[in-house]
């Protein structure tokens, strides 16, 4: 049986809207949809974080080391950013109570986009309340439906939306493959263009070959955008992200956008460049405009985690020592993990029930490794995806190995 789509297309013979027949109710849809996807071992459970201890979490009374969190340098919990969150609450109460054009912008935001222009070598940056809506205004705010983007197929689910927003052509190339990218730049030579690129990759952890895309970039006078999520605070000199590793200069690489809530443990996103591309969204970016500014809180925490991601370089060292303890280890067990070199780790597994039943059995033994399955990976590409961050020992780790050498299909 096929499975019903969500949200079908219409069909030709569905576009009298109102026409005969009995109408299908819209929640008995989503039930219905619900129990294909239970069916296909594909549906998402949402769990419940009881308490939260360095790299430990409880979940259902039970505790478990955690392998699933993007908080790669350990500052979620760190003291300096919770001191830096109560005196700005002292300071400012809890909400910014307006969006930034309306008063909402105070001085804890423009001292951390200062921050964000320089660790990115950028000439400003703009924030936003999350990555999601940060890809989806810069998108809309530069594609029209004449103009063409250019995207990685495995990029994040917030960059493909933003090129649906926009209505401009989007064009998928196969991932990581500088080939193809510059074939869909050449089926529509003319139009201006947005070549759309994850840093290092969410669920594969790889690092996409930016010197060549920016080269590529330069020549077909497409604009380059990077969506640094993963690889600020874990990447290049001070953690400046993968950008900087590649030194891309801001010319090269003219929208850089990276997220707040993954490495630097905080919430939020940013988007830095130039004074014209900034100035540009707060004109047009929709999703900056219309929204309420994040907690001023927030970006005092946040500015205090650049300082201790730019200069505590032993995070990063100590990560290093783990992703090589992993790799090493997982290859003399026989584990079958993707090339990545950064702290996401993934175990390939292929089929989305035994992804299931691995991670469950991981559970058993006291680990948190939740499998990722499609649509969020390709069809029948369902794995376990190991984050591991400065909070793991190396004990951590080779427990970690064990488990997996013992519950691996
Ligand atoms: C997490 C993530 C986002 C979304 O960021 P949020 O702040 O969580 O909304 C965007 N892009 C990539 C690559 C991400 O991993």
């Amino acid at each position: 049986m096929k499975p019903r789509p969500l949200t079908p297309t219409l069909s030709p013979n569905e576009k009298t809207i109102g026409g005969e027949g009995v109408r299908l109710g819209l929640l008995e849809r989503l039930a219905a949809a619900q129990s294909e996807r239970a069916r296909q071992a594909l549906l998402r459970r949402l769990r419940t974080v009881e308490a939260v201890d360095g790299a430990h979490i409880q979940i259902a009374g039970k505790q478990l080391l955690n392998f699933a969190s993007n908080d790669y340098l350990g500052l979620a919990q760190h003291p300096a950013l919770r001191e830096a969150l109560a005196k700005a609450v002292a300071r400012w109460g809890v909400g910014a109570s307006a969006a930034h054009l309306l008063g909402g912008h105070r001085d804890e935001h423009a001292k951390l986009e200062d921050a964000l222009a320089r660790w990115t070598g950028r000439e400003r940056a703009l924030l936003f309340s999350t990555g999601y809506m940060a890809n989806l205004g810069v998108l809309s705010a530069l594609l029209g439906a004449e103009d063409l983007c250019v995207q990685d197929k495995l990029n994040h689910a917030s960059l493909l939306d933003g090129a649906r927003l926009a209505g401009c052509v989007l064009k998928r190339y196969v991932h990581a493959d500088v080939a193809s990218a510059a074939r869909q730049l050449d089926t529509h030579p003319s139009a201006p263009a947005l070549l759309a690129s994850d840093g290092v990759f969410s669920m594969d952890g790889d690092v996409a070959p930016l010197a060549e895309l920016a080269a590529l970039c330069r020549a077909q006078r497409a604009t380059l955008m990077v969506d640094d999520a993963h690889g600020l605070g874990v990447l290049g000199p001070e953690g400046a992200g993968s950008v900087a590793e590649a030194k891309l200069s801001q010319d090269d690489a003219p929208i850089l956008m990276a997220t707040l809530g993954k490495a630097l443990g905080v919430a939020g996103a940013f988007v830095a460049g130039s004074a014209t591309l900034i100035d540009g969204l707060v004109q047009n970016a929709r999703s900056f405009i219309y929204t309420t500014a994040l907690p001023p809180s927030l970006a005092a925490a946040t500015s205090a985690a650049i300082e201790i991601a730019r200069f505590e370089g032993w995070r990063r060292d100590r990560l290093t020592r783990l992703i090589a303890h992993f790799r090493s280890g997982a290859a003399e067990r026989g584990i079958a993990l993707l090339a990545s070199r950064t702290p996401i780790q993934p175990v390939s597994i292929g089929d989305s029930a035994a992804a299931l039943a691995v991670s469950a059995q991981l559970e058993e033994a006291g680990l948190y490794v939740p499998a990722i399955r499609p649509p969020t990976v390709p069809a029948g590409q369902a794995r376990l995806r190991v984050a591991l961050s400065a909070l793991h020992a190396e004990s951590d780790v080779e427990r970690l190995l064990d488990a997996l050498a013992d519950c691996l299909p």
